[in-house]
C-alpha cells in the first residue's frame, strides 16, 4: 500500500464482497490498537457488536449492491480493548480483474459525538427553561385572574357602599344627600335647556299622634308604606327621597306648575284613600316650580312655605307657591 494511504488522515479498510478484510491502513490500526494480522483475512464483522452487525447487513450490503457505494454510514467498531469507537463510513465497490472489492474509509467521530452530547444537553436545558417559562406564565395568568376577581369584588363593594350612602335605611328611598345632588343636576339641565321642573314637599299630617297612639314601630311602618305609595305613584325619572322625619321630597323633571298641581292632587288623594292599619293617613303637599331667578335654597323655601300654607288651611291639601297669595 502506498505510504501516504497508510498514514492518510482517515482509516482505510478494504474488504471482499463477503466482508473478509483484505487490506487495512496504519491509521485505522493505530486508532483501534490492532495489528494487521488481527484483521487481515478475518471478517470485518468480527470487530462489530451484534447491533452493528445487524445495521451492516440491513444497510451496508444492500446499498453497495444497489448503488455501488455507501455514504456517511454511522457505525461503532470495537477496539482491541473491546471499547466501541464511533465512525462515519464511506464505502465504494470496486472491480479489479473480475474480483469485487469494497474500499471503505472510516472517520473517527469522537469530537462530533462530544458536540452532539453538548447540543443534546443544551437542547434539554432549553426545553426545561421553556417548561419553566410556561409554568410561570400559567401562574401569572392565575394571579391575573385573581386580581381581576378581587377588583370585581371591590367594585361591587364600592357600588354597594355608594348605594348605601344615598339610601334611607327605613324606607329604602333615596336620602337627602342624593336629593340635593339631583336637584343640582336638574338646575344645570334647566340652565342648559330651560326645561321646567317642579318640587314637592310631602309631610304627613299629625304624625306625632300616630306615634303617640300606635307606638313608634307602627309609625315606622307607616313611613315605609307611604314611601311605597309615593314611589309607585311617580313617573320613571322622578326622584322620591326622604328629606327627614316624616317629610318627603319629590323632584319632577319636565313638569310645569299646572301639571304639578294635578299630579300632586292625585297623589294626595291616593294617600288619603289608601288603607292604613292606623286609620286614615293624610299628607299635606307644598309645590314650587323652578323659575330662572331661583336657587336650590329659594326653591325649597317656596315649597316649604306652600306646605305651611297647606297645613294652615286645614291639612290634607295641596298648595302651589304661586297660588299662595290668591
Ligand atoms: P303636622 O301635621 O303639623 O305635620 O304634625 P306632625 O305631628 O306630623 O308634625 P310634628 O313635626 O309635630 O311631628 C313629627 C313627628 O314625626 C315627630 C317625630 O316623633 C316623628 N318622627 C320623625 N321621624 C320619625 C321616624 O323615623 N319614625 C317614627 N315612628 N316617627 C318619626
Ligand atoms: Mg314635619
Ligand atoms: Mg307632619
Amino acid at each position: 500500500m502506498d505510504e501516504r494511504l497508510q498514514y492518510a488522515p482517515c482509516g482505510y479498510v478494504s474488504i471482499t464482497h463477503e466482508g473478509i478484510v483484505i487490506d487495512v491502513n496504519q491509521t485505522f490500526l493505530a486508532i483501534m490498537g490492532y495489528s494487521r494480522a488481527n484483521l487481515v483475512d478475518n471478517h470485518f464483522e468480527s470487530i462489530m457488536s451484534t447491533a452493528n452487525k445487524l445495521i451492516f447487513h440491513t444497510y451496508f450490503y444492500p446499498f453497495i449492491n444497489l448503488n455501488g457505494h455507501v455514504e456517511e454510514m454511522f457505525l461503532s467498531l470495537k477496539d482491541h480493548k473491546g471499547l466501541a469507537i464511533p465512525f462515519l463510513l464511506n464505502g465504494r465497490r470496486f472491480e479489479k480483474e473480475g474480483v469485487e472489492i469494497i474500499d471503505c474509509i472510516l472517520m473517527q467521530m469522537g469530537k462530533r459525538i462530544d458536540y452532539e452530547v453538548e447540543i443534546r444537553t443544551a437542547k434539554r436545558q432549553i426545553e426545561e427553561a421553556y417548561w419553566e417559562k410556561d409554568q410561570a406564565l400559567v401562574k401569572l395568568e392565575q394571579l391575573h385572574m385573581e386580581i381581576e376577581q378581587k377588583q370585581q369584588e371591590l367594585m361591587e363593594l364600592n357600588a354597594n357602599l355608594v348605594k348605601l350612602s344615598v339610601t334611607d335605611k327605613l324606607t329604602g328611598l333615596k336620602n337627602r344627600r342624593f336629593f340635593e345632588e339631583k336637584l343640582e343636576d336638574q338646575m344645570i339641565l334647566y340652565s342648559q335647556t330651560g326645561q321646567p321642573f317642579s318640587l314637592y314637599i310631602v309631610d304627613i299630617d299629625h304624625f306625632k299622634k300616630v306615634n303617640d297612639t300606635w307606638g313608634h314601630p307602627m309609625g315606622d311602618s307607616v313611613l315605609a308604606k307611604l314611601a311605597e305609595v309615593l314611589q309607585s305613584h311617580v313617573r320613571k325619572g322622578d326622584i322620591v327621597a326622604r328629606y327627614g322625619g316624616e317629610e318627603f321630597v319629590l323632584i319632577l323633571p319636565n313638569m310645569d306648575a299646572a301639571e304639578s298641581k294635578i299630579r300632586a292632587e292625585e297623589l294626595r288623594l291616593t294617600v288619603a284613600s289608601s288603607t292604613w292599619e292606623t286609620g286614615q293617613i293624610t299628607v299635606s303637599i307644598g309645590i314650587a316650580t323652578f323659575i330662572q331667578m331661583d336657587s336650590d335654597i329659594t326653591l325649597l323655601k317656596k315649597a316649604d312655605l306652600a306646605l305651611y300654607a297647606s297645613k294652615e288651611n286645614g291639612r290634607n291639601r295641596v298648595t302651589h307657591f304661586t297660588d299662595m297669595n290668591k
